[in-house]
């Protein structure tokens, strides 16, 4: 199998745990460099991947501060960038790239001198110039600096008013798209993931596209929680029809991963373990679910 894609998983809960945030290490396979897609969890999931042998030769540090050349944030929701700040004291270097709203929230509410030291280069005294902001449009592929893989960008419906970001990475005619926190369509007046199924119909078609990362926040149990601007498991499958329908295309043995499963705590209760059952259960389309834990290195 000629795969493509190599993402290593920092963290892949929605939370409360805040050892386990949404964060991805996405390379190529050939070429190894990497970005950080969102980044709740850094270096303690390096540590997990680095005991589980899914990064080999390096330490978490190396990792870190030589290894990841660009970070991709989805939105600045602190589940999504708690590790991005924290672990700055010891980074080098290196852009991040969002849409406006993201990096104006980064700027103003967190790099701003107050909440933690302003590492970037606008807002109040940039001085350290540690993160280069990069304002992405929106549906235009534009080049990673320091990688060989370009990104096109989609908003997400997440809060009404607070946009999250789907991210499609190409490289060399190869694809993965990487869903942030995202709405159901059946729930939102604007249509955003019908216009993402649009564009990617024709590459799944093409097998072109080698799978995606989509959030799955709760089990239909507690489906009236994903009117927060999540999926539930048949929000998902609702919106996996949608695109297997728009593009008249067979989904059979493409990969989901299936990410942001929340953790409810509750005694007795495994609700990432109920996602992973009701998604199983739900699935008519033959679509090759998987479901991530931190330090896995999942191949596309
Ligand atoms: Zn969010
Ligand atoms: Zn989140």
């Amino acid at each position: 199998m000629d795969e493509t894609f190599q993402v290593v998983v920092m963290g892949c809960s929605g939370g409360p745990r805040e050892g386990n945030l949404s964060g991805y290490l996405l390379s190529t396979i050939q070429q190894p460099e990497w970005i950080a897609f969102d980044g709740g969890t850094l270096l303690s999931g390096i540590d997990k991947a680095i005991s589980k042998k899914s990064l080999e030769g390096v330490t978490a540090a190396e990792m870190l501060r030589d290894h990841i050349k660009a970070f991709l944030i989805s939105h600045a929701h602190l589940d999504h960038i708690a590790a991005l700040v924290i672990n700055s004291q010891i980074d080098t270097p290196k852009p991040i790239l969002g849409i406006d709203p993201t990096i104006d929230n980064l700027r103003d509410h967190i790099f701003n001198g107050r909440i933690w030291p302003n590492y970037g280069n606008e807002g109040v005294e940039p001085q350290l110039n540690k993160y280069q902001y990069v304002r992405l449009p929106l549906h235009e592929p534009i080049s990673i600096p320091h990688t060989s893989m370009s990104v096109e960008t989609f908003l997400l419906s997440h809060p009404r008013g607070y946009p999250s970001t789907a991210f499609l990475f190409e490289r060399e005619g190869d694809y993965l798209l990487c869903f942030g926190d995202t709405s159901s369509d059946s729930l939102e007046i604007e249509k955003h993931l019908a216009r993402i199924w649009k564009r990617i119909a024709p590459l799944i078609q093409e097998g072109k596209l080698k799978g995606m990362l989509l959030e799955c926040s709760y089990s239909h149990k507690e489906a009236e929680q994903a009117i927060f601007g999540h999926l539930d498991t048949k929000l998902m499958m609702l919106e996996l029809h949608h695109l297997a329908d728009l593009g008249q295309i067979s989904l059979e043995g493409f990969k989901v991963v299936v990410t942001h499963r929340k953790e409810s705590l509750k005694a007795g209760e495994d609700s990432k373990q109920a996602i992973a059952e009701e998604l199983t259960e739900f699935n008519d389309l033959g679509i090759d679910f998987i479901f991530p834990e931190q330090g896995d290195r999942i191949l596309f």
